[in-house]
């Protein structure tokens, strides 16, 4: 048996076989170099940029768990220097004049050749790191990322990390639970976890290991541990955890049908964040008021080309039917930054979060932007659905939106098309611009929505992506509740309501806060509805109001 201690992402106690997620080969062509000398400069650069990212990890890893777990990534930072694989490679792209990836792809055919041939356990392992090393340059050099294969059947995951690209094509029901070595609370990987409502356990480090494939383990979101091979008395221990928990939720589920009202009659709506169709069923399940955020690029990342109109339109028909006339919040194509899709031929950037992503994608993109709209729209005729826009930083933005889906609407009424003429347009408030206008920008929208994930990030300048960044990432750092204060205000002066969809939505300790500052909806994971319903119907907010807003004045 062997304890492994990470960090919780989402909680929860699930058991069965560790399975590493098996990426699709990179698809690597076998080329004639035009130029060897700037072929050899290629493959350079791409160790080098396989080196800084190992030498990331090393720094993380050794922070977070010690010298002795980051030596796995300092041993593949040791490999890119390797002399065979040097030899190997240099003779194909010099001599040869073969491409770099074809020449990566090749060294590491020969030495896990010689590794796996040599009988020896310990140098079998080390063929699992040179696959591993190589697919490393080889990616970096094709600039891709790819997809991995399915499971046949349900087991716990395990990867460096997952891209959201990969959480995407997941079944509901065969992943037990992730465990990654890196990873970032706020991450996607960690996001896809608690919408699905199962466990996760991220930050391993060089803990995790590729040799553990095919042992059954227990992992416990809660606590961040993972249980390697557990023994009989770790087995029933943590069976009766689980039947605990499960208790628990059976508890919760007697909340269902009541009121998200507080003791002194104060209501705030739950609604929950879906990434998909099925998603809504938990939705529904766990008796949400409605879909705060429907994260609408899940369907582009689900796919190899855009998702045509008709495609869209079932997907958002199917949601609004499902929540049954509840209010259920698209966002608009919200692709780019870590949510990349190889079809829509991005190009790669310093700063991808800065970058070009969402709406100013959409901008350049009015072929899309306008199928997208077409889909809500026609979708709206059958239940209440709302549209909503994100990475919002200033006023044009939102009229040109405006504008195009005003355009939508006008072709749909030429072609006698149904749609609901009074779905509500709202803004995703994610930028700190965004909060400092938001009394111009609360005169144009039916709605704000918070993305605190985002909106931390950029009002504190703190990458969510970066797991070395976690203890300065405080989604609820004052500044971060002073602005949801400045939203709230202007938007009710306007006559709208805001929400908030970001993960800080869940966090309980701060629910008070976000009733007196008159947040009016909640927008969290489907599994935390009923544990948000559960403390607001403790809460007292007359009495502790005075307080909190006192407090926050305070802070001025
Ligand atoms: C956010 O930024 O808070 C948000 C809800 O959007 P996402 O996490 O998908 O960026
Ligand atoms: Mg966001």
């Amino acid at each position: 048996m062997e304890v492994l201690r990470g960090k919780g992402a989402s909680g929860g106690i699930a058991s069965g076989i560790l399975r590493f997620y098996k990426r699709k080969s990179l698809y690597v062509e076998k080329r004639t170099a035009k130029d060897r000398a700037s072929e050899k400069e290629r493959f350079d650069r791409a160790r080098e940029l396989a080196d800084a990212q190992l030498g990331e990890l090393v720094e993380s890893t050794a922070q977070k768990l010690g010298e002795e777990n980051a030596q796995l990534f300092e041993m593949h930072q040791m490999m890119l220097e390797d002399a065979d694989f040097l030899d190997i490679t240099d003779d194909l792209i010099t001599n040869e004049g073969l491409n770099a990836e074809y020449a990566v792809q090749e060294a590491s055919k020969q030495l896990i050749e010689i590794l796996t041939g040599s009988g020896d356990d310990y140098m079998k392992e080390r063929a699992a790191d040179v696959e591993d090393v190589t697919r490393r340059v080889i990616a970096i050099l094709l600039g891709e990322s790819s997809a991995g294969e399915l499971l046949d059947g349900p087991a716990i995951l395990a990867s460096g990390d997952f891209a959201p690209s990969e959480t995407a094509e997941f079944e509901p029901g065969t992943v037990l639970a992730l465990v990654t070595s890196g990873g970032a609370s706020n991450s996607h990987t960690a996001i896809f976890a608690r919408t699905m409502g199962i466990p996760a356990v991220i930050g391993l480090g060089g803990m995790l290991q590729e040799k553990m494939d095919g042992l059954p383990v227990i992992v416990d979101g809660g606590s961040g541990t993972v249980i390697v091979e557990p023994d009989s008395d770790t087995i029933e221990e943590y069976s009766r955890r689980k039947s605990a928990g499960d208790a628990e939720k059976e508890k919760l589920k007697a909340l269902i049908g009541l009121e998200n009202k507080s003791l002194d009659g104060a209501s705030i709506d739950v609604y929950a964040n879906i990434g998909g169709v099925d998603d809504a069923d938990l939705a529904v399940q766990n008796d949400a008021g409605g879909v705060g955020l429907f994260r609408s690029e899940f369907l582009f990342l689900q796919s190899s080309s855009a998702p045509d109109e008709e495609t869209q339109f079932k997907a958002y028909r199917a949601a609004a039917e499902k929540m049954g006339g509840k209010r259920v919040v698209v966002r608009t194509l919200d692709i780019g930054a870590d949510k990349q899709v190889d079809y829509l031929g991005l190009d790669r950037e310093e700063n991808p979060a800065l970058g070009f992503r969402a709406i100013r994608i959409c901008f350049d993109r009015p072929d899309l932007f306008k199928t997208q709209l077409r889909a809500i729209y026609r979708a709206s005729a059958f239940g209440k659905l709302a549209i909503m826009f994100p990475m919002i930083a200033s006023l044009w933005e939102v009229q040109k939106a405006k504008e195009i889906a005003a355009a939508v609407r006008q072709e749909l009424k030429a072609e006698g098309i149904e749609f609901d003429e009074k779905a509500e347009i709202g803004i995703m408030v994610e930028t700190p611009a965004a909060v400092l206008i938001s009394d111009i920008l609360a005169a144009e929208v039916d709605f704000f929505s918070v993305g605190t994930n985002d909106l931390t990030q950029y009002t504190l300048a703190v990458d969510r992506q970066n797991e070395k960044l976690e203890r300065f990432y405080a989604a609820d750092h004052p500044a971060l509740l002073r602005m949801l204060k400045i939203a709230a205000g202007n938007i009710h002066r306007h006559g709208g309501w805001i929400g908030i969809c970001g993960e800080l939505a869940a966090d309980t300790g701060l629910t008070a806060t976000f009733m007196a500052i008159g947040i009016d909806e909640l927008s969290v994971a489907p599994n935390q509805v009923l544990p948000l319903r559960e403390t607001i119907r403790g809460l007292d907010v007359s009495k502790c109001k005075a307080d909190i807003l006192g407090s926050l004045e305070g802070l001025w």
